[in-house]
């Protein structure tokens, strides 16, 4: 579990604020659910015999002795909350989520035991014009933050869960001739969840799964429909895919559309964001029949994606612009009403007023420390003159002495250049 910092928190503040201005383009409405669920709510919805019920909840007893446990997923909470609340009655849902989630997993460079996801859900609409919704918002993420060359959708449908059971017999036969090669999870999930054999990331079995009866080879009608209808639509949209046979996600409830973003650039933690259909799940949980698509991304692995390929705009540095410098205590109740000053005419820039005094050199020391690239310095001379006098702390440039009239307008013109709308 981490700590965020301050000298990457600006960087964690510009991806959320681009997914909520986009899930509101896209007429999303954020829900908020508490971090806490009862146990029982995950293991109904998520399955019994997967990874996260099997081996990686934060499960414990409450004082009254009620079995709670940390979200390790937030679709199950969404699912729970819009049932509570009646938002699924005769209507159509478009919610969006975001926070931390946990899971007990072993710690590496893009898997974490406290993560963030956020994600989307649309309840209610069972075509697949939903599903393509979906995936284009996604995609429109990407193109946003520069990383479109850098992920990759693949594509797959578990069609519907009477194809499914079939397919999951003849693919256990399949298994079954080729026990010899199966590592000790595969055998494991022989019994209990062998779809997900199909994901397993052990290159000795690369082969024998390459030859496994493929899923989409046994949709039902209705599936293989569906899904023709969804990559008909992303063609016409423009979105490139990739149909994966073997993409199975870790997670019961899905069917029909599966789907992940994925990238080679962060090692084996490639998969920046998943989801799929869970026509189902709301029915599983106690709810009318009620179909439902969404996806789920890693926030963590998409800075973490960011940082690597250098795609960090200035503005999400969190630097300072401007440091507004009194030189002497004197100097200091004009500072900080040219300061308000400031702030009231250019919201937009990021200002800092020197205090807690100092000598005039500590002064400037930490006008240098601050990482702003300009700052005013206000001192007798100026004050008496009406006028500041702007330095450029990291360019060799002269000083510039500026009437305070004109300061605003100058300003303005020096940071208007980057990217900050
Ligand atoms: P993986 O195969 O990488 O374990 P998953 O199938 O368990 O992924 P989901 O439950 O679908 O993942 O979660 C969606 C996204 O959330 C993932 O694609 C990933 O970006 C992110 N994610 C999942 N688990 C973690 C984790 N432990 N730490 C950081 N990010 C995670
Ligand atoms: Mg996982």
């Amino acid at each position: 579990m981490n700590d965020l910092l301050p000298d990457r928190s600006a960087l964690w503040q510009y991806f959320e604020g681009k997914v909520q201005a986009l899930t509101q383009r896209y007429g999303y409405a954020e829900i908020r659910t508490p971090i806490v669920e009862q146990t029982a709510l995950f293991a109904r919805s998520i399955g019994e015999v997967t990874d996260i019920v099997e081996k990686e909840m934060y499960t414990f007893e409450d004082r009254n002795g009620d079995s709670l446990t940390l979200r390790p997923e937030g679709t199950a909470s969404c699912v729970r909350a819009a049932m509570e609340h009646g938002l699924l009655h005769n209507q159509t849902q478009r919610l969006w989520y975001q926070g931390p989630m946990f899971r007990h997993e072993r710690p590496q460079k893009g898997r974490y035991r406290q993560f963030h996801q956020v994600g989307v859900e649309a309840f209610g609409l069972e075509g697949p014009d939903i599903d393509a919704e979906v995936i284009l918002l996604s995609a429109r993420l990407w193109r946003e933050l520069g990383l479109s060359d850098h992920v990759t959708l693949e594509l797959n449908s578990l069609g519907s869960s009477e194809a499914r059971a079939a397919y999951r017999d003849k693919l256990v036969a399949y298994f079954e001739q080729h026990r010899d090669q199966l590592d000790e999870d595969s055998l494991r999930r022989l019994t209990s969840n062998p779809l997900r054999i199909l994901d397993s990331k052990n290159p000795d079995m690369a082969p024998m799964l390459a030859d496994a009866p493929k899923l989409m080879d046994h949709l039902d009608d209705a599936s293989r429909e569906h899904f023709e209808g969804l990559t008909a639509l992303l063609q016409a949209a423009g979105i490139d895919y990739v149909i994966n046979p073997r993409l199975v996600r870790g997670l019961d409830y899905y069917g029909r559309t599966v789907f992940e973003w994925t990238t080679t650039a962060l090692g084996s933690q490639g998969t920046v964001c998943a989801g799929g259909r869970y026509d189902g799940l709301v029915e599983q949980l106690g709810g009318k029949p009620t179909p439902a698509v969404g996806f789920a991304m890693g926030i963590e692995r998409l800075v973490l994606l960011l940082e690597t390929l250098e795609l960090v705009p200035d503005s999400a540095l969190g630097e300072l612009d401007l440091y507004v410098l009194p030189l002497d205590d004197v100097a200091t109740t004009q500072a900080m009403l040219l300061a308000e000053r400031i702030r009231s005419e250019l919201p937009e820039l990021r200002l800092q007023l020197h205090c807690g005094g100092g000598s005039f050199k500590s002064r400037i020391k930490k006008a240098d420390k601050s990482g702003a690239r300009l700052a005013l310095l206000l001192g007798e001379d100026e004050l008496e003159a009406g006028r500041a006098t702007l330095k450029f702390l990291r360019e060799e440039r002269e000083q510039m002495s500026l009437d305070q009239g004109a300061l605003i307008d100058i300003l303005a013109s020096m940071t208007a250049s980057d990217e900050r709308a």
